[in-house]
C-alpha cells in the first residue's frame, strides 16, 4: 500500500476557516514533504541518520522563520501558516518538524526578540537559509522540567563573559553552527548568550542509542571556561521568562505539527482497514475497527478545532502560556495514542518499515516529554485554574 494517496482529513471543513493563501503555503509545504521527506526518511530512520541535505532544502523553500520579518530573512507570514507548515513536516516525520521548530521558535526568536538590531542583522538571515543551523540549550543534566534550577552561568570578566556548566538533550547540538544558551549571570538572573562552533573549551557530544527521532542528532553541549564575547549577549533577555517564552513559540508550532502524524497514521490505518481482509471480510467492516477509525477522526478533528482557535488567538496576540500548554498537552496525546491504535489495524504489518506509523509512535514519546512534558503542561492547567501552583 502506498502512502502517497494521503488524504487529510477534515471531517469539519476546516479548510473553509483558512485562507487562499494559507492553503498555498499548506499545499506546497505538503508537496515538498511528499517528495523530499518521503522516499527518504524511513531509511534515515532506521539508519539514525539525520538528512541534512533537507535542513539546505528547508532553507531554500523558505521554512525556517515563517513568522520572522522579511527584512530580517523570514517570511513575515502569520501563525496559523506557521503552523500549517509544522503540520505538514511532522506528517513527514518529528525529527524534520524538530529541527524546524528549533531554527524558528527557539533560536531566530530569541535572536528576534531579545537580540539588538547588529544580533538581528548578522544571523537571521543566515539562520533562515541554512546557511547557519542552530540550537538551543536549556535542559541541564540535573534540570529538566525545572530549568529555574539550572546551574550553567556566567561570569562578567570585563572584556568577555566567562561561560560554565553543561547542557543536555539538545537537538542539533553535534551540527549547529550556533547555540541559544540559557546561563545565570552573577546575580541569578537567567540571561540567553550565543555561543559559536568553535569556541575554545566548547565541546557538543553526541547523544547515542535514541529510539525517537533517530532522524535527527541529540547532544550535550558542555561549556569548560568558554570565553564569549560581551556582543554575544541577548541583551534584552532577562529572566527565565525569556526562555519560556520561546517555549511557548515551540509548543504552539507542535500542537499543530502532531496533528500532521497523527492524520497520517489515521489515513494509512483507515486505507489499509478498506484493503486488508480477514473471514473474508474487510477488517474497515468490523466494528472494533471502525470504533478504533472513529474515534481517532473525531480526536483529529477536535484537535485540529482547537490549533485553528489558538492561532486566531496568537494572530491577535491574544494567546497565554496556558492556552498554548493545554494545546500542546492534548494534541500531543491524541497523536500517540492514535498512533498506537493505528498500528494495531495493521496487525504485524504496523510494526515494520513498510509503514509510517512505528516510527511516529517512538517520534512521539519524544515530544510528549520535551518542551515541557504531558505532566507538568496538566500542571500549568490547574495552577491556572485554581491559582495554586502544584509544581513543588
Ligand atoms: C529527543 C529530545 C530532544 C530534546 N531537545 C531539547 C533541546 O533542543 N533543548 C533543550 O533545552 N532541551 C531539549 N530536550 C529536553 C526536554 O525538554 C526535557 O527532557 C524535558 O524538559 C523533561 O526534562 P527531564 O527529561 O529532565 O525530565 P524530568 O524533569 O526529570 O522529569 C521526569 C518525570 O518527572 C515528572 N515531573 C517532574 N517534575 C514534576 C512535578 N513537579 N510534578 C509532577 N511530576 C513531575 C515529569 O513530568 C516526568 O514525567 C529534549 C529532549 C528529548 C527527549
Amino acid at each position: 500500500m502506498s502512502t502517497s494517496h494521503y488524504k487529510h482529513p477534515d471531517y469539519y471543513l476546516i479548510d473553509e476557516l483558512l485562507t487562499d493563501e494559507h492553503k498555498i503555503i499548506r499545499d506546497s509545504v505538503r508537496d515538498w514533504v511528499n517528495r523530499e521527506v518521503k522516499p527518504i526518511i524511513e531509511e534515515a530512520n532506521l539508519k539514525h541518520e539525520a538528512p541534512m541535505h533537507l535542513i539546505k532544502k528547508m532553507g531554500e523553500n523558505g521554512i525556517f522563520g515563517p513568522f520572522i520579518p522579511e527584512e530580517y530573512g523570514g517570511a513575515g507570514l502569520d501563525y496559523i501558516s506557521y503552523g500549517l507548515i509544522m503540520q505538514e513536516l511532522e506528517r513527514g516525520d518529528s525529527a524534520v518538524r524538530s529541527t524546524a521548530s528549533v531554527q524558528t521558535s527557539l533560536v531566530m526568536y530569541p535572536i528576534f526578540a531579545f537580540g539588538a538590531d547588529e544580533q538581528k542583522k548578522k544571523y537571521l538571515p543566515k539562520l533562515a537559509s541554512a546557511e547557519l543551523i542552530g540550537c538551543f540549550g536549556l535542559t541541564e543534566p540535573n534540570h529538566g522540567s525545572d530549568p529555574g534550577s539550572m546551574i550553567t552561568k556566567i561570569e562578567d570578566k570585563g572584556s568577555h563573559y566567562l561561560l560554565n556548566g553543561a547542557k543536555m538533550w539538545i537537538t542539533n547540538s553535534t551540527i549547529a553552527d550556533i547555540g541559544i544558551v540559557w546561563a545565570k549571570d552573577e546575580e541569578g538572573i537567567v540571561r540567553g548568550i550565543i555561543v559559536e562552533k568553535g569556541m575554545e573549551g566548547l565541546s557538543a557530544p553526541e547523544t547515542h542509542g535514541k529510539w525517537s527521532l533517530r532522524a535527527s542528532v541529540t547532544g550535550e553541549l558542555v561549556f569548560d571556561d568558554v570565553k564569549v564575547p560581551k556582543e554575544n549577549l541577548l541583551p534584552k533577555s532577562k529572566g527565565l521568562k525569556s526562555p519560556l517564552m520561546c517555549l511557548n513559540s515551540a509548543r504552539y508550532g507542535i500542537a499543530w505539527g502532531v496533528i500532521g502524524a497523527a492524520s497520517e497514521c489515521y489515513d494509512t490505518a483507515l486505507r489499509y482497514s478498506l484493503e486488508r481482509k480477514q473471514f473474508d471480510r474487510y477488517i474497515g467492516s468490523f466494528q472494533l475497527q471502525q470504533k478504533k477509525l472513529a474515534e481517532m477522526v473525531t480526536e483529529i478533528t477536535k484537535a485540529q478545532l482547537l490549533a485553528w482557535r489558538l492561532g486566531v488567538l496568537k494572530n491577535d496576540n491574544k494567546a497565554t502560556a496556558q492556552m498554548i500548554s493545554m494545546a500542546k498537552r492534548n494534541n500531543v496525546k491524541i497523536a500517540l495514542d492514535i498512533t498506537r491504535e493505528a498500528r494495531q489495524v495493521l496487525g504485524a504489518m504496523g510494526v515494520t518499515s513498510d509503514f509510517p506509523i512505528m516510527r511516529h509512535m517512538m517520534n512521539l514519546e519524544s515530544v510528549i516529554t520535551y518542551e515541557g512534558t504531558h505532566d507538568i503542561h496538566l500542571l500549568i492547567t490547574g495552577h491556572d485554574i485554581t491559582d495554586i501552583p502544584a509544581y513543588k
